[in-house]
């Protein structure tokens, strides 16, 4: 990958969407407020975009509400082709997509093509679901009725997404939302709201009609999204981000009885076993904690590793960490990019110093990086005793504790004693072994002699506070779908 030139990253972030996008017109905010977007690996600021009001909010839903009767109405096989063309656009669009995405969330340009890439597929995905929605006939048991079960959109929804993937987790709402009809409105993190303002235009451009998808960007999210949340006019919330915020929500929704999807925060756990391939299991380990710079909730937060092993696995995951290279993400050969913003950073810096004061020892890094911008350097902590913060929240950075551990059963314990259950990791030669800790560990996904386990034809999600619902696979688009029982009487 070739370094971008200047006069490039200021002609895609001139030529990026900054209005609203509501009912099919661009708008300015009422009352023409703006907020600031930066770039991460600098903290200069890169533009200002439209900064909605409630009453903006409000506009956003009343068209999703609009549309909904018509867009249900649309033939699933339009509604399919619809999103394989926004799947090919996305292709086409596809490097100032990553570049944009790079300059406003940090990411290493490699992985913003990654994500785009990864975004796409859940188009595709869903394109192929759409013309697939299909219900049952049944015969009662006493025989004398008919049951049909239909499928029916579920209504208007409400996304909101976060910033660290800008934009898969807005495709992974909004591919299956299209898929079975329902229209939406989509609210992106204030930090990376441009990557969502340009997919919206690629959807208007792939054939979206006025009012089905409408994105909202605001400083001031709650205050925007709670009253919306409350008027019961949507009938659905999916929201991706942590657990904190979900949790708000959730309450929020309970007052309409909304129907929810919640993918919220992590913990996972990277066991390996003594019967493990090291030189695999290392690998795994990088991609688990440093895909996204650690910026994910499926990172490796706390990384077991049998005793026997631990020297040698420590060691070659430090030679590993140790070759990263920390910079912008458009420079050449980056790797690592910044922190999202100082606040991401400085959590991270806390954390470690907690670990090191717990009596961690530092292998590789343990500091932020000098200079401007909002960077940390590759960490790798050995010895992480159970009393470390880190033990218990999610770092979101690229640091790596690593800490030893004896037998099976202990570890399983480990894992699970935490509140989270997204996805955990677990490296061993042994089928049995594999399997077996598969089924004890607590979590909606696991990863067996594989670091990554996003796939948009899997089905993902959590158990335990990481969340309710799951995202992909077959099942994803049923969050957007009630089924209706209709009974027959048959003399
Ligand atoms: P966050 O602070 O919870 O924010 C997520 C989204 O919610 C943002 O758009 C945010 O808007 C919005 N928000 C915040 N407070 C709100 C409120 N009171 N009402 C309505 N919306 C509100 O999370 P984040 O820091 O952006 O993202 C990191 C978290 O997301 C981590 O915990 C990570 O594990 C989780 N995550 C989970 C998954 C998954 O699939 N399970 C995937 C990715 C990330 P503002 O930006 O304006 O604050």
């Amino acid at each position: 990958m070739t370094a971008v030139a200047q006069d490039r990253e200021v002609s895609v972030v001139e030529a990026a969407p900054k209005k609203l996008y509501i009912n099919g017109q661009w708008r300015d905010a009422s009352g023409g407020a703006t907020l600031e977007v930066h770039d991460p690996s600098t903290g200069e600021v890169l533009c200002s975009v439209a900064d909605a009001t409630e009453e903006d909010g409000w506009e956003a839903l009343r068209a999703a509400e609009a549309a909904q009767e018509s867009f249900a109405a649309m033939p699933p096989r339009k509604r399919a082709d619809i999103l394989m063309k926004a799947f090919e656009l996305m292709h086409e669009r596809k490097d100032d997509l990553a570049l944009l995405m790079t300059l406003e969330m940090g990411k290493p340009l490699a992985e913003a093509y990654g994500e785009v890439n990864y975004a796409a597929e859940f188009f595709r995905h869903f394109a192929e679901e759409a013309t697939r929605i299909s219900g049952n006939y049944q015969t009662a048991p006493a025989g004398n009725a008919r049951f049909i079960v239909a499928k029916q959109p579920v209504g208007p929804s409400i996304l909101i997404t976060p910033w660290n993937f800008p934009l898969a987790m807005g495709t992974r709402k909004l591919g299956p939302a299209i898929a079975a009809g329902c229209t939406s409105v989509l609210k992106p993190a204030e930090l990376t709201p441009l990557s969502m303002l340009a997919l919206a235009q690629l959807l208007e451009d792939a054939g979206v009609p006025a009012g089905v998808v409408n994105i909202v960007v605001t400083s001031t999210a709650g205050k925007v999204m709670e009253p919306l949340i409350r008027s019961g006019i949507a009938r659905k919330l999916s929201f991706t981000g942590s657990t904190g915020v979900g949790k708000k929500l959730l309450e929020q929704c309970a007052d309409k009885v909304m129907r929810t999807s919640m993918e919220l925060g992590g913990n996972a756990s990277f066991v390996v076993f003594e019967d493990a391939d090291l030189d695999k299991a290392v690998e795994g380990a990088m991609q688990a904690k440093m895909r996204n710079s650690g910026e994910a909730c499926t990172a490796a937060n706390r990384i077991f590793v049998h005793e026997s092993v631990i020297s040698e696995f420590s060691e070659k995951l430090a030679a590993r960490m140790g070759e990263l290279q920390v910079g912008r993400g458009v420079a050449e050969g980056t790797t690592v990019g910044p922190m999202v913003d100082a606040k991401q950073r400085d959590k991270v810096a806390e954390l470690v110093d907690d670990a090191v004061k717990s009596g961690a020892e530092v292998v590789l890094g343990g500091e932020p990086a000098a200079g401007e911008g909002f960077f940390y350097k590759p960490t790798v902590l050995k010895g992480v005793p159970r009393e470390a913060r880190m033990w218990r929240e999610e770092i979101f950075g690229p640091v790596a504790p690593v800490t030893p551990f004896t037998d099976e059963g202990e570890v399983i314990k480990w894992v699970n004693s935490t509140e989270y259950g997204l996805v955990n990791y677990v490296f061993t030669e042994n089928l049995n072994r594999a399997l077996r800790v598969a089924e004890a560990v607590e979590s909606g996904m696991v990863g067996i002699n594989q670091g990554v386990v996003s796939n948009p034809a899997a089905p993902f999600g959590g158990v335990k506070e990481s969340g309710l619902g799951r995202e992909g696979g077959d099942i994803g688009i049923d969050e957007f779908l009630e089924s209706k029982y209709i009974g027959i009487a048959v003399n």
